[in-house]
């Protein structure tokens, strides 16, 4: 678990504060990877505590981020600076976040990303990181691991030194962000609870974070009593608690599926679980039900026919892809998953979207 968190309107106000006693010496920099769409807004770039030989790295959130970019993250830190850094501070979304937690285990492990792609194959502690969600709704921020595209597989880094050492939790910070994306990413935490709270795997300790945030997301997106900043203050906390309840659980078949699109088309990921789980009705009932709802009242139009054109190809790539992930298949189904998820029945799911 994430051992240190800060909350708060304002609180990014304190991130000098809170990092300045973990630099290691002056040369030791920090380094702040942050999310481009940042670029020539004061409101933030003013309130980054630069000092010393600390460097701030714009980092694109167009694409799905990759090991390759993380492998080039690291190679770039290690040229520009003598000393391995103090820490490295993500300030972003869940890409960002992602990308942030990755370079910080790559630079004290050898290799390259894609060698850690799996459960527990890190050896060797992180440096210190911290993470400043400036979009609420993956979890990222609170999870153990870090979800990357390799040359062969789109697999998380999961690890105990994936976590951040310390997480700021400033729903100020979400002010910006539009309103289809507020509503992708914010389903990304929506789905992680219907997954989660009807999976196989669940327990009490997952269900109690689970139950908590579903009943936050219904708040925020069904009923209409909320202001703005309530608003932004519990969608933070729901993805804080989705995300605790799937580390103690799994996600299911939205997931599974969504990373078989985004690891073909590049779909990213709230956009593309929104995209499978609008066509899960046999699965989620109720979940899908209610999700067609929040989709209703906010208007939003998801892309139609994605895989219109693919061929058969494609789509077994798909599918290598999403059957890979057995736990989540097994967390959804159960151990006799195979029996009711076939090649086949992918292919006409997939055929809808
Ligand atoms: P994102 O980081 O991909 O960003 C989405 C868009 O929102 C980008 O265009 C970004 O620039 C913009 N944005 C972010 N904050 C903004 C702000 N305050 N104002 C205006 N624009 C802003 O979005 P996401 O949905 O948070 O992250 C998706 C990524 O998270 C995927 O790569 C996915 O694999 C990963 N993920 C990780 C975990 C995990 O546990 N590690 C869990 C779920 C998803
Ligand atoms: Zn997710």
């Amino acid at each position: 678990m994430v051992s240190r968190i800060v909350f708060g309107r304002g609180s990014f106000n304190q991130l000098g504060d809170i990092i300045s006693p973990k630099r290691l010496n002056s040369k030791a920099p920090f380094i702040f990877l942050v999310d481009d769409v940042f670029k020539g807004n004061p409101d933030i770039t003013s309130r980054i505590p630069l000092a010393y030989d600390d460097q701030l790295i714009y980092v694109s959130a167009k694409y799905e981020p990759k090991t390759s970019q993380v492998d080039e993250l690291v190679e770039k830190i290690i040229l520009t600076h003598k000393d391995r850094p103090s820490g490295i501070i993500g300030i972003g979304g869940g890409t960002i976040l992602d990308l942030a937690k990755a370079v910080s285990i790559m630079l004290t492990n050898g290799g390259e990303a894609k060698d850690y792609q799996g459960w527990d194959l890190v050896k060797t502690p992180a440096i210190y990181h911290v993470g400043v969600p400036t979009i609420s709704g993956t979890g990222a921020e609170v999870s153990r691991t870090t979800v990357l595209t390799g040359p062969d597989k789109k697999l998380g880094i999961n690890s105990d030194y994936t976590p951040f050492d310390q997480v700021i939790l400033d729903p100020e910070l979400t002010k910006t962000v539009p309103k289809d994306q507020w509503f992708y990413t914010g389903m990304d935490c929506y789905i992680h609870c219907i997954e989660s709270l009807n999976g196989t795997y669940l327990n009490a300790f997952s269900q109690s974070y689970g139950e908590k945030a579903y009943d936050l997301c219904k708040e925020i997106f069904i009923e209409d009593s909320l202001s703005k900043s309530e608003a932004q203050d519990k969608l933070m906390m729901a993805s804080w608690h989705g995300g605790m309840s799937i580390a103690y659980s799994q996600v299911g078949v939205a997931h599974a599926m969504s990373y078989g699109l985004s690891y073909l088309l590049g779909t990213k990921h709230g956009i593309g679980n929104c995209i499978v789980f609008d066509h899960l009705e046999e699965f989620y009932p109720e979940g899908v039900k209610l999700f067609k709802q929040m989709k209703e009242k906010h208007d939003i139009k998801l892309p139609q026919g994605i895989c219109a054109d693919l061929g058969d190809d494609e789509f077994d790539t798909m599918i290598d892809v999403a059957m890979g992930l057995e736990p989540l298949w097994e967390n959804a189904i159960g151990k006799n998953w195979k029996q009711v998820i076939t090649r086949a029945k992918l292919k006409s799911l997939y055929q809808q979207m």
